[in-house]
């Protein structure tokens, strides 16, 4: 006979994770959300300074706006985008502002263990359960088992830059535009940009 799912793990806090999460506990599951970073949001928090590598670093740049109107952006239950309506394209500030009150406003806060990172995910077959393996803040392994496991880890975080034919040769330099754009937009350079996300 199959198992009952009861304990479903939750990878990351960023929109998905949140959703996941909100309609999982909702329905009665024993929801824990594990999320690396220090608060939810995912790609939409922000830093000024991202951090080195290994660290999965930060794909929000300083001037960003939503390439999305909020009205198809936003979450069907929870249209309050921009409660002193703000611009159908808001800035990141107003994106994690509203991830944020989505997740008070469901209070999805207890159910997430932050600075803890997801290192494994193993099926284990005898038990039916799967085992996951976190880091926590301090480095520490602990283990966990779960019925089920919803995977919400994003995909935008890995810095990916290309290499170019003649980059060796460029006099000028290259930067990505997240950590960087506003020491070089405030160097007044000429700047050429390139690709089309
Ligand atoms: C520059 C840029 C602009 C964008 N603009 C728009 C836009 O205008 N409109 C739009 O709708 N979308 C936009 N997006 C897409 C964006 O990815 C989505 O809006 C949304 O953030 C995706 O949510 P997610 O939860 O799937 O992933 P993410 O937002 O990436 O969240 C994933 C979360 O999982 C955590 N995590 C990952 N791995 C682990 C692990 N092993 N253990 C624990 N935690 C982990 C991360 O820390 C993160 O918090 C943009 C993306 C980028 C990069």
């Amino acid at each position: 006979m199959a198992k009952v799912v009861r304990k479903v793990a939750v990878i990351g806090a960023g929109p998905a994770g949140l959703v996941s999460a909100r309609f999982l506990y909702s329905a009665g599951f024993d929801v824990t959300v594990f999320e690396r970073n220090e608060r939810v949001g995912g790609v939409w928090v922000y830093r000024e300074i991202p951090p080195a590598p290994p660290s999965p670093g930060a794909a929000v740049y300083d001037s960003l706006r939503t390439n999305l109107p909020t009205d198809i952006m936003g979450f069907a239950e929870f249209p309050d985008f921009t409660p002193d309506r703000a611009p159908t394209y808001p800035t990141h500030p107003i994106v994690l502002d509203y991830i944020e009150r989505y997740a008070a406003h469901f209070k999805l806060f207890p159910l997430i263990r932050f600075r803890t990172e997801v290192r494994d995910v193993v099926w284990d077959e005898a038990a039916a359960e799967w085992v996951v393996t976190v880091r926590g803040e301090e480095g520490e392994s602990e283990e966990g088992r779960f019925d089920a496991v919803v995977a919400c880890g994003g995909n935008f975080y890995r810095r990916n830059m290309p290499v170019l034919d003649g980059e060796n040769v460029f006099p000028g330099g290259l930067f990505r535009r997240e950590g960087e754009e506003r020491s070089v937009r405030e160097s007044k350079v000429r700047r050429v940009p390139s690709g089309c996300g």
